[in-house]
């Protein structure tokens, strides 16, 4: 039965449509980008030409490439197009068996992920980090934390959907104490709960994009987990930043939410307590609220551990892209950039075990038993939902993944 009859408040009703990539199950296993209504999936391309729909050539596609390229009004468009062909009797009648349960798909990472950029936006992370990382500092923010966001180019070829297996990884590690590095499998594996953003439309060499052109470059969103082997990386890091310690495998939900299905969401984000430089101050922007209410939930094997609040992030979405340009740097279809580790202000809203443990001194208590990092075969999933339209929830699509041996 295709899902036009939804329970009032579903989370993935038409209010939310967000994109995916899917193929069925037997010989016609061709990708397909899908939409999400309820627990099912539409076959866009396939909606597009039985309603022979001006959009078919850019939805009936193995990715979301061709519709990323397309820019923000063809996005708007397409959306006012499936709103109606999932609402307006006459269009359901001719696409409803193009439905299938998503019981019934398997999910595919929806674009080609072009160049991978992760921020450290969140003050409370970078405040707990620096305090954990370095005890003795007079200030746990570093000096140039309030002036840029900081951030560091990642590995875009281990990008890889919910659902798929993260083998430990293998490494360097030295303790301060240790006399020599050892190699090996981590003994401290680590979540970090982010958000992605996708690039759509691209951007020229040498022209940067300003904070007002967010909204003309920026697709949607996901939900991110940042592996990271805490080991491998505290014994790197210095002085280039993260390198294997976290390039072995991240995670994105297989959903992406359009930022057009996120306007109730948009909200001001915290104040600012050190003056801009212009190109990524947005304190004129009252009317555009460059944050976004979205509510993150941790869980380990089904047990929540913690619940991050996106609003609290201190560099938005907007200032990211305006900073990663400012050089000139180009953005091209299919770039993905994470917000940074997600932390609120209170114990419980800390979006990674490095914090949730304090590394490790205090172990969380779990229904299985204790944990200070991950162990073989743990289930670490994030979902998230943010206000929508006459308080309804949008949902967004959840990110898992399950540790396995190195
Ligand atoms: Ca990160």
């Amino acid at each position: 039965m295709p899902p036009f009859d939804l329970p009032e408040g579903d989370p993935f009703g038409a209010h939310n449509l967000p994109y995916g990539v899917f193929s069925l199950p037997g010989p016609d296993s061709a990708r397909r980008v899908g939409v999400r209504l309820g627990d099912h999936v539409l076959d866009a391309g396939g909606a597009a030409q039985a309603l022979d729909s001006p959009y078919a050539p850019l939805l009936a596609q193995e990715s979301l490439n061709a519709l990323l390229a397309a820019g923000r009004t063809t996005w708007s468009d397409v959306r006012r197009a499936l709103t109606a062909w999932v609402t307006v009797p006459a269009h359901q009648e001719a696409i409803a068996d193009l439905f299938h349960p998503l019981s019934s798909v398997t999910l595919h990472l929806p674009f080609d992920v072009a160049d991978y950029v992760d921020f450290y936006a969140s003050e409370n992370h970078a405040r707990n980090v620096g305090q954990i990382f370095r005890p003795d500092a007079e200030d746990s923010l570093t000096p140039n934390w309030k002036h840029l966001p900081i951030g560091y180019h990642g590995r875009s070829g281990t990008v890889v959907v919910s659902g798929t297996d993260v083998v430990r990884p293998s490494g360097q590690r030295k303790a301060p104490t240790d006399p020599a590095p050892v190699f090996g499998p981590s003994v401290r594996l680590d979540i970090e709960a982010e958000v992605g953003f996708v690039v759509g439309r691209p951007s020229a060499m040498g022209t940067p994009v300003p904070l007002g052109d967010f909204r003309e470059h920026v697709f949607g969103l996901c939900l991110l987990n940042d592996w990271s082997a805490r080991d491998v990386q505290a014994w790197e890091y210095v002085p280039l930043g993260p390198f294997l310690g976290k390039s072995f495998a991240t995670s994105v939900s297989a959903w992406i939410t359009p930022l057009d299905a996120l306007d109730e969401a948009r909200t001001a984000p915290p104040e600012r307590t050190h003056p801009l430089l212009p190109y990524l101050d947005d304190s004129g922007d009252a009317a555009e609220p460059g944050g976004y209410d979205l509510r993150i939930s941790v869980a380990i094997n089904g047990h929540v551990v913690s619940e991050p609040p996106f609003s609290t992030m201190y560099w938005t979405a907007a200032q990211q892209l305006a900073h990663m340009t400012v050089n000139g740097a180009s953005l091209r279809t299919g770039d993905l950039y994470g917000s940074g580790t997600v932390s609120g202000p209170t114990e419980r809203e800390r979006g990674s075990l490095l914090e949730l443990t304090w590394n490790g001194r205090d172990p969380l208590e779990l229904p299985d038993g204790k944990r200070t990092f991950l162990e073989d075969g743990d289930v670490v999933t994030l979902s998230a939902w943010a206000p929508g339209p006459g308080g309804v929830r949008v949902g967004l699509g959840e990110v898992t993944g399950r540790i396995v041996a190195g």
